[in-house]
């Protein structure tokens, strides 16, 4: 990387050594044209995106957020503890490798939606009826009609 006190194109690291945790690297590095020394620190980018609304408001993803409106929608359902965790994960893990800085609340409905069909048929539909617009109806009662042909 340039120096930041010249702006020379090159600096070598002369010091590498993990540090938070293990979570980041600290490189010391100098400046190969005048000699000046600075530290860098290097970690995974794995922020979790900005929710944008429907309404265009932007909010930060709550992961209790995601959790309980998975058990609201298998309330009363046999699935257990573990395969809500499984579905977060499964979320959290879509939005961290997706990069993104924003994701539309659509997409992640749409990834709800998916788990949910995995877990629980009966927790699909009642997600689903909640989660849909009325534009989505028709889509929605094609879903449902798939599923009791199976
Ligand atoms: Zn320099």
């Amino acid at each position: 990387m340039h120096c930041p006190f010249c702006s020379a194109p090159d600096t070598r690291v002369v010091d590498s050594r993990l540090s938070g945790d293990g979570m980041q690297v600290r490189r010391r590095r100098e400046c190969t044209e005048c000699s000046e020394r600075f530290t860098t620190y290097e970690s995974a980018e794995l922020n979790l995106p900005r929710v944008v609304k429907q309404d265009g408001s932007r909010q930060p993803f709550l992961e209790e957020k995601l959790r309980s409106g998975l058990c609201k929608a298998l309330e009363k359902r046999p699935v257990s503890m573990e395969g809500v965790e499984a579905s977060v994960s499964k979320i959290k893990h879509k939005l961290q490798s997706m990069g993104e800085r924003e994701v539309e609340a659509r997409t992640i409905g749409q990834w709800v939606m998916e788990e949910l069909k995995e877990l629980d048929h009966v927790a699909y539909i009642r997600f689903a009826s909640v989660y849909l617009s009325f534009d989505d109806v028709n889509a929605f009662r094609e879903a449902i009609e798939k599923l009791e042909k199976k």
